[in-house]
């Protein structure tokens, strides 16, 4: 195995072998751009190392002759003494990790070679404070020294001298600030700052192989769920000097904007000064425009290659420079990170400009970035005032007052104020407050933590691992940056999009790719907002692109609309359960009690005016689109009262001797419909199975719906699902007595009624016998929440708030199973269905309704096995409709 390329061995595509920093360096030097020569350490010689604690053997052969080659390309050798060769020794994994491994330059510098480079550079200066950053640097991330130490004698030298900025220290005071980090480095590491240049190299690739398990790695590549595996290659790259004086400098770049993606001048300069001191904001640096004026061939060059650049990645970039004495080199470049809204514009802006078709605009953008860009967010116009910053772990922008504990949460709540759950972190008995909250804030925990894995499940705002803010639980307080109390009460605002934490309250205003998806906003219009305008045209590739279709989970009319208007194509799940609810659930309760025959009809003819009246609605409101009318499916017991309740009613009503005779027989029948495990008992098709007349009632409400809109010129597509089926007797059972009804009302009302039914396929017994389910189902609709639960064995409700978490952090799951489907388990019943169903009959409409249709990667999946339809609620359908056209392009 070859462990050391070349930059001009390499190219963009080995990222995996190069790290990103490393092929990118490659694709330059290829490119024929200035990049100082230099080569890299791959992946695999740092797993190798990381794996057994030793360097694979071959690899030190290999770096001396790749050092050999690259002393003769520069006519140097590495730290020799009169004309040393320097190098960097940078990290560089797969995925940019900014700020998380050691990087260290002027590698090569000793007491004897900064002499050299004294007279080769003609400045002393210079030479020593290349020096002293090699020892600060080499000290800090190779040798473990604490870097404070070295500030505070930096800072020490400046006040001597009574200077501000490091650049007006001379020669000679850096000369002594030298000696002075040598008795650091002696005191602190034990041992003498290396001399002998090939051992600093050596020491300092070591080093770097090892930062990809420092505690800061591991903690952003969990938050990131970026794999622990990969490891990082290691670069060395001959240096090149933006501190040897004004005609010298660094800076960093944007070939757009990455917050709007318009095109312009977006970077910093900063004169005479090596890479690091940008990021570290050592001294202030002027806008990259300012460096026309400095030095316009330098400037007129950049301006050539980042142009340069765009073209061939065909995307923004961003990247590091160095300016040598008027000589320009470029030191790093990548695929530039953006916000959601930038990434639609810079999409179609590279669209226009002719660099990519629809087909991988629509690769450059996310499901999830489309969905962030939806929330609600504060008014930027607003005065904010900022307190901390944690992890954006779950979007939206919530304010409510502070509240300490979850029992206080819940009160406040249910008296009608809005409340913020702020917490160290949460634990399961947290549950009912983070239910109750507008939003959860936590200051410990990552995007893994308790409080982030329940919120994203719960769809709630929240910002977990806010670690400026000191929570008093106790106390019922936290203290703020600045020493500002936060008391129980006040008025607190988080954005789970930013991580950001407000005083008092943000206004929130709605979001105007909402605005222009309800229709109140207009793509086309002179005043359109630009990112609107962007989000209308990826989503008309999207339509364009996808076979999926997507519709709705919607109870009502009002909710058909809104789903229409998102672009629903139908609607995938209508559940009829939340029609017995409000002033019917007293008839629901004498359905349930019936113990006559008689009784029994009289409700149920009473419950059918009302069911027919929920589906003309929803009928008009879809006209012409299909309709999934899913028969009732909770068990009966969610409609009678809560059984301590009553059983208090009852004993109070015993004591004062007060007729009861209702209450008990309620009582009764709630004892007799208890049940241990509700999921898995009388629920679904099992119901209209024992309850009879119950499942027909809500046919011949649909089957009259749609004559009555029949008979109004309407087109009424009803598709009538069976739920919880487990093996097609149940099936058949139920489309007999359906079939019936149909035939019935046909007769009745004289209208052809075209009605379908099929099934939900929610249970494993059910999916392993489509085959025979699907000889009496028209179509199937995977319902993969209840799939999931039966599956894994395990309930939703249980389970997230108990052991999720841990499951994550111990890397059971990548993701909870709820949100996203499990391709492996769950995934494979759902293929095996679908081809099952299909082989029986062959034009078997499949769909999915469940919470997987609304989430990207599910989306993806389901294209993939061949399903016609996705349903999710009316929010998400853009971002699956998004989806379903990356998945087909
Ligand atoms: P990071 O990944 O943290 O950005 P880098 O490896 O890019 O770390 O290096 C840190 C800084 O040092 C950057 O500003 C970079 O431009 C600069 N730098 C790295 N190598 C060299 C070099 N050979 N010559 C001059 N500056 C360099
Ligand atoms: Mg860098
Ligand atoms: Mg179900």
């Amino acid at each position: 195995m070859k462990f050391v390329y070349d930059f001009t061995e390499g190219n963009k595509d080995l990222k995996d072998l190069l790290g990103g920093k490393g092929a990118n360096l490659a694709e330059m030097t290829n490119l024929g751009l200035p990049v100082p020569p230099g080569f890299t350490i791959t992946t695999e010689a740092c797993k190798v190392y990381l794996d057994s604690g030793e360097e694979p053997v071959a690899l030190r052969d290999e770096v001396s002759a790749h050092l050999e080659a690259l002393e003769a390309t520069m006519g140097k050798k590495l730290g020799q003494a009169g004309d040393p060769l320097l190098v960097s020794v940078r990290s560089g994994a797969k995925f940019s990790m900014p700020g998380m491994m050691d990087t260290v330059l002027n590698i090569g510098l000793s007491d004897k070679s900064v002499q050299g480079l004294a007279k080769q550079a003609g400045d002393d200066r210079f030479a020593w404070d290349s020096y002293r950053r090699l020892i600060q640097m080499f000290g800090k991330t190779v040798l473990g020294v604490d870097g404070d130490l070295f500030e505070e004698a930096l800072e020490a030298a400046k006040e001597a001298k009574k200077v501000t900025v490091d650049t007006e220290l001379e020669a000679a005071d850096l000369k002594k600030l030298v000696a002075k980090f040598k008795k650091i480095v002696k005191a602190e590491a034990g041992r003498d700052f290396p001399q002998d240049p090939r051992e600093q190299m050596d020491l300092a690739i070591k080093a770097v192989f090892d930062s990809w398990n420092g505690d800061r790695a591991k903690l952003y590549r969990r938050q990131e769920r970026i794999p622990h595996d990969l490891g990082t290659a290691v670069n060395v790259c001959s240096m090149v000097f933006g501190n040897l004086g004004p005609d010298s400098g660094t800076g960093v770049a944007f070939t757009r904007d990455p917050a709007s993606g318009h095109q312009g001048v977006y970077g910093d300069y900063l004169q005479n000064a090596q890479g690091e001191d940008v990021v570290a904001g050592i001294r202030n640096t002027v806008p990259l425009a300012e460096l026309e004026t400095i030095d316009k061939k330098s400037y007129d060059q950049l301006m050539q290659i980042m142009e340069t650049l765009e073209n061939h990645y065909k995307d923004l970039c961003d990247i590091e420079f160095t300016i040598e004495r008027g000589q320009l080199w470029m030191l790093q470049t990548r695929v530039g990170k953006r916000t959601a809204g930038a990434a639609f514009r810079i999409a179609t802006q590279l669209v226009d400009q002719g660099l990519i078709d629809e087909a991988e605009a629509l690769q450059r953008v996310t499901g999830a970035q489309l969905a962030q860009l939806m929330f609600p967010r504060f008014d930027e116009q607003a005065k904010v005032e900022q307190v901390g910053r944690g992890i954006a772990a779950s979007p939206g922008a919530a304010v409510g007052k502070a509240v300490f504990d979850s029992y206080t949460a819940v009160k406040w709540s249910r008296s009608g104020e809005k409340v913020i759950l702020v917490r160290r972190e949460t634990n399961p008995d947290d549950l009912d407050g983070m239910i109750a909250a507008e939003g959860i804030l936590t200051s410990r925990g990552g995007k893994t933590s308790h409080a982030a894995v329940v919120a994203r499940g719960m769809g709630k705002t929240c910002v977990c691992g806010a670690e400026e803010l000191e929570v008093d639980t106790k106390r019922r307080r936290m203290t703020v940056p600045g020493g500002h109390i936060v008391e129980e009460g006040d008025l607190i605002s988080i954005d789970g999009s930013s991580g950001k934490v407000y005083l008092g309250e943000v206004p929130v205003v709605p979001s105007p790719v909402v605005e222009y998806f309800e229709g109140r906003m207009h793509a086309g219009a002179d005043d359109a907002d630009e990112l609107v305008e962007a989000v209308h045209r990826i989503m008309a590739f999207a339509d364009r692109k996808r076979r999926l279709r997507v519709r709705a989970n919607a109870d009502n009319a009002e909710d058909a609309l809104r789903a229409r208007r998102f672009g629903a194509q139908g609607i995938g799940l209508c559940r009829t359960e939340h029609m017995f609810l409000g002033d019917r659930r007293e008839l629901v309760e004498r359905l349930i009690l019936a113990d006559t025959e008689a009784e029994r009809e009289e409700s149920l003819k009473e419950l059918l005016p009302l069911q027919k009246k929920d589906f003309v609605e929803l009928f008009e409101a879809m006209d012409g689109l299909p309709v999934t009318i899913r028969l009732l499916d909770p068990p009966l017991h969610e409609f009678l009262p809560d059984i301590t309740e009553l059983s208090v009613r009852v004993a109070l009503a015993e004591s004062r001797q007060e007729p009861h005779e209702n209450e008990l027989r309620l009582l009764q029948a709630v004892h007799r419909l208890h049940e241990a495990n509700p999921m898995l008992g009388l629920r679904g098709v099992r119901l209209g199975l024992v309850i009879p007349g119950l499942f027909t009632m809500q046919v011949r409400a649909i089957a009259e719906a749609a004559a009555e809109r029949k008979s109004a010129k309407g087109d009424p597509r009803a598709e009538i699902m069976i739920p919880l089926v487990g093996t097609v007797q149940e099936l058949e059972i139920v489309r007999e007595e359906a079939d019936q009804v149909i035939a019935d009302v046909q007769a009745a009302t004289g209208t052809e009624l075209k009605l379908s039914i099929g099934t939900m396929i929610e249970l494993p017994r059910a999916a392993l016998t489509a085959g025979q389910i699907a000889e009496a189902a028209e179509f199937f609709s995977f319902g993969t929440n209840d799939l999931t639960q039966t599956v894994w064995g395990f309930s939703r409700d249980d389970v997230e708030a108990s052991f999720f978490t841990a499951y994550l952090e111990k890397g059971i799951f990548g993701v909870s199973p709820f949100e996203t489907i499990d391709r492996d388990g769950v995934g494979s019943l759902v293929e095996l269905a679908a081809r099952a169903g299909r082989a029986t009959r062959p034009d078997l409409k499949l769909g999915v309704c469940g919470e997987h249709g609304g989430d990207p990667e599910s989306v993806h999946f389901f294209h993939a096995v061949g399903l016609d339809y996705v349903s999710c609620s009316p929010f998400r359908i853009p971002v699956a409709r998004l989806e379903a056209g990356r998945a087909a392009s």
